[in-house]
């Protein structure tokens, strides 16, 4: 069931002005990988993220999975096939973790329907999986930035979706939580054989840990693997030249400040 982004461009429209921010992108995802879009401020992550979500038209082609353009497919089927981790949802901070995960099965429950013993058990194994089932009755603003990151995770997990796509989940998260997290999507590629879309500007991270990166740099990208982009001089098109260089030999951005000392 692959996804691809078919001749794909990303924008907005302003004052039917098209303002193209990057594409075209002709990709498909490899299935089963962790993906990351890495890109400096600015570069179009997020539009790309809300262009999947169908929140943004796309300027021109389209995202398809399965060979269908996701504008055909019903909001609810595409709930089944594409979950999203937000950082920035605020309306969720009075639930509890359990209600929160429980969010997740939404695509499958209809309206005053009590859940059944599936929708029960895949809330307790996202739990479970997340390590979160001792925080179930915790209130969503008690968690670290980790644990909260952790709790989205889980009710994207309980939605059981074959892709899972997250907007800048490493924000805000110490070296530990950023490790904790890496090994938790890991495990959710390897374990569960989700396919992981992440955005973040954490290049480094990405490649010593993304299985495939897409990186945006002004209206120019660049798919492939980590080593591939390394052999292909992509991490030193990405800053200004007289700034920061990116070190093959370590896997660093460096400060061309520090190269002189
Ligand atoms: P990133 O997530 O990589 O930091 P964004 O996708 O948020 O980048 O933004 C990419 C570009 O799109 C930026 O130049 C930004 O100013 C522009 N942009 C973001 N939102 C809108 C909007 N609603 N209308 C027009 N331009 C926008």
């Amino acid at each position: 069931m692959p996804l691809e982004f078919r001749n794909l461009i990303i924008g907005y429209r302003d004052k039917s002005k098209l303002k193209e921010i990057a594409g075209p992108f002709d990709i498909e995802i490899p299935e089963k990988k962790l993906i990351a879009v890495i890109g400096k401020n600015g570069s179009g992550k997020t539009t790309l993220i809300k262009t999947i979500g169908q929140q943004l038209a796309s300027l021109k082609g389209g995202v398809y999975l399965n060979e269908q353009s996701l504008l055909n497919i019903s909001n609810n089927q595409r709930a089944r096939l594409i979950s999203f981790v937000y950082t920035t949802t605020l309306s969720s901070e009075n639930m509890t973790v359990h209600e929160l995960v429980a969010l997740g099965r939404y695509p499958f429950l209809h309206w005053f329907s009590k859940p059944s013993k599936k929708d029960t058990d895949s809330i307790k194994e996202a739990l479970t999986f997340t390590a979160l089932d001792v925080l179930a009755k915790t209130k969503i603003h008690e968690l670290s930035d980790g644990q909260k990151q952790r709790a989205f995770i889980a009710r994207a997990l309980a939605q059981e979706t074959p892709y899972m796509v997250l907007d800048e989940p490493m924000s805000h998260l110490d070296h530990h939580h950023k490790a904790q997290l890496f090994s938790l999507m890991k495990k959710l590629v390897t374990e569960k054989n989700k396919t992981i879309v992440y955005t973040t500007h954490d290049i480094e991270n990405a490649i010593n840990h993304a299985d495939y990166i897409l990186a945006l740099n002004e209206g120019e990208s660049f798919f492939n693997t980590p080593k591939k982009l390394i052999e292909k001089g992509v991490f030193n098109r990405l800053f200004p030249k007289d700034r920061v260089y990116f070190d093959s030999t370590t896997n660093r951005f460096l400060y061309l400040d520090s190269k002189s000392k």
